[in-house]
């Protein structure tokens, strides 16, 4: 299961995400990308840089602490020669998108 938690994206943050990467706009609000965990960090995707490998996401926690990340994506990708690939970045904790088999997950929305 997907977090459920979604948190408003600042706009001193979202300014800053424009102006680091190439997309037209981030979104206002953004859910958390992990499985559902306990109580460490929410990492909410705000812009995916493909070409760099690397994405910006809004990392959270509780209402107060929000702060934005540049960090490279996730390397591991499913078994097998048609393996998906994870849409989180490197060092995630829980589990990898494509693992959550039950929920069908798009990288980049
Ligand atoms: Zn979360
Ligand atoms: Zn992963």
């Amino acid at each position: 299961m997907r977090c459920a938690h979604w948190h408003r994206t600042p706009l001193d943050l979202a300014r800053e995400a424009l102006e680091k990467s190439a997309v037209p706009y981030v979104d206002r609000a953004v859910q958390c990308q992990l499985s559902a965990h306990d109580d460490s960090d929410h990492f909410g995707l705000l812009t995916d840089d493909c070409t760099y490998g690397t994405a910006l996401w809004l990392r959270w926690h509780g209402t107060d602490e929000t702060e934005l990340v540049l960090l490279p994506d996730c390397p591991v990708a499913a078994p097998g020669p048609d393996g998906d690939s994870c849409c989180l970045f490197v060092d995630h904790a829980e589990q990898h998108t494509w693992e959550d088999a039950l929920e069908e997950v798009s990288c980049t929305g």
